[in-house]
């Protein structure tokens, strides 16, 4: 007989996609990674699940423990189905920026959810930077996970997300393309492959009101840049520990309408319903076009499934209130 001893046995392998009629303006062959197949539907169950076993390897997480988080959804989501299956408690800490479907998602799996205003500064002690950082000091037995600084998030990918691109692709990857929020994915990735190939180029997706593009090409970081975006899961208004931007080779930016449209399109057009990270990641790469060349190997990752955004992005009301759509 062939099963998972549990959920979590069902993390990774995910499959390779090619992206048909909405690449045809790329002369390269584009695939995308489809990472809606693990069980939280999110590429995120990898690391958060790979935090959890660090942590308990090396004492910071002890049993009957309290998992605690500040995540906009897909990490909580990981981080939740390895607490049920470990047997620990879960907080997740979200800005109110996040979708309702995501709250109710936490919920769902068990975790308690508390909600931060998202229009304040990272160190103003009511986001949900410094509210989960409070919360773990308030909270006896408790571990605070921290995804932005956490090395584990980029270890995850670079032991399972990495590899299972080099082998689908059989080595003939050229470009890697994927959006960038904590770092985690592009940095473990990204390094996996340039060990293997160092002609592979990395291009992260970011996002207007993000510092990382102008970070990347400048080194400064430019408060400026910084301002409210629609766009959820990719940019940051600080710089996480788990950027390693010496592997990157460039960052384009994505507006959250072509984001929010793209998004649209992958469903419309490829059958892909996903997130909306996705959409800026496919738009990203169309502004890159003339980077490909015929007998290039893209891969863009897929970060998220579209059942998150029903009530936003897949709403005609709501995408009509941001002047998305006629
Ligand atoms: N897309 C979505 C939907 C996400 O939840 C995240 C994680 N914040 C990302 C993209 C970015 O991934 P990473 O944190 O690994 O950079």
């Amino acid at each position: 007989m062939k099963y998972s001893e549990n959920i979590l046995g069902t993390i990774g392998n995910t499959p390779l996609v090619k992206i048909n009629k909405l690449a045809e303006e790329i002369p390269a062959l584009v695939l995308a990674k489809y990472e809606t197949f693990n069980p939280g539907n999110s590429v995120k169950d990898r690391m958060a699940v790979k935090m959890i076993e660090e942590a308990e390897a090396d004492g910071r997480l002890k049993p009957g423990g309290t998992i605690i988080e500040g995540t906009s959804g897909n990490t909580g989501m990981g981080l939740a189905l390895g607490a049920i299956v470990k047997g620990y408690k879960m907080v997740c800490v979200i800005s109110d920026k996040q979708s309702k479907e995501k709250m109710d998602i936490l919920r769902a799996v068990g975790s308690e959810v508390v909600v931060c205003p998202n229009d304040v500064e990272p160190d103003d002690p009511r986001s949900y930077y410094s509210t989960s950082k409070r919360l773990a000091e308030e909270t006896p037995n408790s571990w605070y996970v921290n995804q932005y600084d956490n090395p584990s998030n980029a270890k995850a990918h670079y032991e399972s997300t990495g590899p299972e691109i080099w082998e689908q692709t059989e080595g003939k990857i050229t470009h890697f393309v994927v959006g960038v929020g904590t770092g985690g994915t592009i940095s473990g990735v990204g390094k996996y492959l340039k060990e293997k190939n160092p002609d592979i180029k990395i291009w992260g997706i970011d996002t207007y009101g993000s510092v990382f593009k102008k970070y990347h090409e400048t080194g400064e970081f430019d408060e400026n840049e910084i301002y409210p975006y629609i766009t959820e899961g990719i940019g940051e208004d600080i710089l996480p520990a788990n950027v390693d931007f010496d592997i990157i080779d460039g960052f384009t930016k994505v507006t959250d309408k072509d984001a929010a449209v793209y998004t649209r399109k992958l469903a419309e057009i490829e059958g892909m319903f996903l997130g909306n990270s996705a959409g800026a990641a496919m738009k990203g790469l169309l502004q890159l076009k003339k980077e490909f060349t015929k007998d290039d190997v893209v891969v863009v990752l897929f970060h998220d499934h579209g059942s998150r955004y029903v009530a936003k992005i897949y709403n005609d009301d709501w995408m009509r209130e941001q002047g998305f759509i006629e």
